[in-house]
């Protein structure tokens, strides 16, 4: 693990060290097929299983009641932004998004492009820095579904308390915290994640999808952009992005191993404790983007007092072997990403980089 690099990044993100390792010995002959699973067909038995067993460790791991259907779709999370509307957003109906970031804009801006929409509640008059109080939430009447993000990954705050809407289907795109603490998927109408921060390689989008919801689909949806064609067909229609769903099964193997989803988040408060107790005790030298409650453990988002002071700390931290601290390009400043895979010690070493670059420039 040596050469392995302190990585940072927002996404694609760090994958487990043992999982990279399980990949490469299995790459060139997998299971004795005398070929990787790359090079598979995605209707042979072997696939098939590998397949199947993501499935179900994703089910177990989330604890998903047995009647919803995983789906392993292609596009990013940014497709399900539209696919959500085609098929949910019944005309005569409205759509209502909570408007938490750049990812609910994105998400919103879609659905308005095939329906009619309205906002919920919205934190964007503070710069998105918290979620909104569940008393701040509006429905209105005719709502088709109702959508949240559940991390936002470039402001760095996070729903610890999801909203209990009743009849009205609660929708979320948890790409940037997905396996990252135990949620009560029985609440949600439909989970949606891209597959690159908590579940693995950039490719396969994962969709957890509440029986009932293909009943409410619109007719006249192309058969891509269908959720019950990939319902019917086992996430296998057409060739689904094998390989990736393959690391995935890793990475759901490396979870359980960990101890599950309590476990990973326990891991994960630790973890975020160390980065977010340094700005705190920093007496605003460093300066936390989010309201403390509405702190993401998976993004950190801070400012340091100019952008000069902002560009040396970069800087210094790329030369201390740092990866993707930089802020996201629309907001600035620095972000430190610690999704499930990065390891307590890049966040303690990173920790500690920071007291002493506050040492020596406070
Ligand atoms: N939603 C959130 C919360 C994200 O963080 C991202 C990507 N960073 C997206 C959606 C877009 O995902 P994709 O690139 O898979 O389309």
């Amino acid at each position: 693990q040596a050469q392995r690099a302190y990585n940072f990044n927002a996404g694609p993100s760090a994958l487990p060290f043992a999982v990279l390792e399980k990949a490469q010995q299995e790459l060139v002959n997998f299971q004795g097929t005398g070929m990787s699973v790359m090079e598979l067909s995605h209707r042979s038995a072997t696939y098939e299983q590998v397949h199947n067993e993501a499935i179900a460790s994703l089910k177990e791991l989330m604890n998903i009641p047995e009647d919803y259907h995983v789906l392993f779709l292609q596009g990013g999370a940014s497709t399900q932004f539209a696919t959500i509307p085609m098929n949910f957003l019944a005309q005569g109906k409205k759509a209502g998004y909570i408007m938490t970031g750049s990812w609910s804009e994105k998400a919103h801006k879609e659905a308005k492009m095939l329906g009619e929409t309205y906002v919920v509640a919205s934190t964007k008059e503070t710069n998105y820095n918290r979620i909104p109080a569940l008393d701040e939430l509006k429905y209105e009447d005719n709502t088709a579904y109702v959508h949240l993000t559940s991390n936002n990954t470039i402001f760095g705050t996070e729903w610890f308390t999801f909203p209990d809407t009743g009849d009205l289907p609660l929708i979320a795109d948890m790409s940037s915290d997905i396996l990252s603490h135990p949620i009560d998927v029985s609440k949600f109408a439909m989970i949606y994640a891209g597959a690159q921060k908590n579940l693995g390689p950039s490719g396969v989008t994962v969709v957890i999808l509440r029986p009932d919801m293909l009943e409410r689909a619109n007719a006249n949806v192309p058969t891509m952009f269908r959720y019950d064609t990939h319902v019917k067909n086992n996430s296998l229609y057409n060739t689904p992005p094998t390989f990736g769903i393959y690391m995935l099964s890793l990475v759901l193997e490396w979870a359980k191993e960990q101890g599950g989803l309590e476990a990973l988040a326990k891991m994960n408060k630790e973890k975020a404790a160390l980065i977010y107790d340094v700005i705190d005790q920093s007496e605003g030298f460093y300066r936390g983007h989010a309201e403390k409650d509405s702190r993401s453990l998976m993004n950190i988002t801070f400012r340091l007092a100019s952008e000069e002071l902002e560009k040396k700390f970069l800087a210094e931290a790329k030369e201390a072997g740092f990866v993707g601290l930089n802020g996201h390009r629309s907001v600035g400043g620095c972000r430190a990403s610690i999704y499930n895979a990065v390891p307590y010690e890049s966040c303690k070493v990173l920790s500690e980089f920071m007291k002493d670059f506050m040492k020596k420039n406070g």
